[in-house]
């Protein structure tokens, strides 16, 4: 099969037009963020907010172009305001002091027909967990008998085909959509699949959105009941894009007591507020040490801060997650503790966490459902 490469498709796209001012999508710098793996190619197409509603046809021949090439089996094309991806400056945290809402993006993922609720788990910054707990939770989730994907969108340092024990690369049936993996009954998508792990990438705005356009919408996920999204770590303007971006029905923060103490917690806690996303509840993870030879428990850090600071801030907490050598072999070695040894305490601690957010999501469907009035 030939070869798909950056120049080819930037040759093939001058022969698309910009309607407005004529000019090739090329030329006019629009092309932005191309991404290609094995055949599969994805990029934005930078426009200005004003006219993207009326630019879907020059998004839909770009996406026919690259596609039409040799060697290009799937293609996902996404339009990205470029003033969006710029606000606020890139050196600042987010979120700063503006008002931002759900859906005013270009890149909005309407609605996935066939997923139940869409779920983020995230974090204030990296290192706390939030992978373990996330590949743990969809472990626990599945085994309530749901039908449960994982999207791994932790593009900084995709770590789910590790630790649910994913190897090979996704396949293609249609060249339009790409099957999920599975493994433990699960399925999962990750850009650790699409791009080898030691490829080095910088994200910028647009980049971030293409490549979790093409995670959540070129993906045959089929019918589930939950799809947890592994977000990337920390508050920046890719975690607030996607937050924005992507119908989350809920997220979950996982944070350790210390960083529940250094504000980091909140600054996740905010930011899902900012955009209107219900805040589910707060995980501490390595919330006490449970020593492997006694099973003694000592509290290393001041545990406890999460329950407190979740009641301070009105929201609920969903539970605490010891900090122990077992969790962290069985999750690394691509045997999470869930399934791995499904009748340990530990395992039951993310079996009662997963039915707490069931419950929880379930709640809130009911309630947005349509009252059925009997005269
Ligand atoms: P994040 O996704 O927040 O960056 P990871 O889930 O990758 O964090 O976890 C970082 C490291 O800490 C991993 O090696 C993981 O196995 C380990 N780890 C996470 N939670 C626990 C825990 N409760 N007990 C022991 N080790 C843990």
């Amino acid at each position: 099969m030939a070869q798909v490469t950056e120049s080819g498709i930037l040759e093939a796209l001058k022969v698309v037009k910009d309607p407005d001012s004529g000019q090739d999508v090329v030329a006019a710098g629009m092309v932005s963020g191309l991404v290609i793996k094995d055949g599969n190619v994805a990029f934005a197409l930078e426009v200005d907010p004003q006219r993207g509603p009326h630019l879907e046809p020059l998004r839909k021949e770009a996406e026919k172009t690259v596609h039409a090439l040799d060697g290009v089996l799937s293609v996902s094309v996404v339009l990205t305001a470029e003033a969006q991806a710029q606000t606020p400056p890139p050196h600042q945290g987010h979120p700063g002091g503006q008002a931002v809402g759900r859906g005013n993006g270009q890149g909005m993922i309407p609605s996935l027909p066939g997923i139940k609720h869409v779920i983020a788990v995230a974090s204030g910054k990296g290192g706390v967990g939030k992978s373990t707990v996330s590949a743990n939770l969809a472990l626990a989730l599945a085994a309530e008998g749901l039908r449960v994907g994982m999207m791994d969108a932790d593009i900084y340092g995709p770590s789910q085909p590790r630790m649910l024990g994913i190897h090979g690369q996704p396949q293609t049936k249609d060249g339009q959509t790409l099957e999920p993996m599975e493994n433990y009954g699960i399925k999962v998508m990750s850009m650790g699949l699409l791009i080898p792990e030691d490829t080095p990438m910088i994200w910028r705005g647009p980049m971030v959105m293409s490549a979790i356009q093409q995670l959540l919408r070129d993906v045959n996920w089929g019918e589930l009941d939950v799809l947890v999204v592994d977000m990337p770590p920390g508050t920046g303007d890719a975690q607030l894009t996607m937050a924005q971006q992507v119908p989350l029905a809920g997220a979950v923060i996982v944070s350790t007591p210390q960083d529940i103490a250094l504000l980091d917690a909140r600054k996740g806690l905010n930011m899902f507020r900012k955009v209107e996303v219900p805040v589910l509840g707060i995980i501490e993870n390595m919330s006490y040490f449970s020593c492997p030879n006694c099973g003694h428990r000592t509290e290393v850090f001041s545990h406890g801060g999460a329950n407190k600071e979740a009641e301070r801030l009105g929201v609920d907490f969903l539970g605490e997650i010891p900090l122990d050598i077992e969790i962290r072999e069985t999750s690394d070695g691509g045997h999470p503790i869930v399934v791995s040894k499904p009748d340990s305490d530990h395992a039951k601690v993310f079996r009662d966490i997963g039915a707490r957010i069931w419950a929880k999501l379930e709640a809130t469907s009911a309630k947005s459902m349509p009252k059925i009035v009997v005269q």
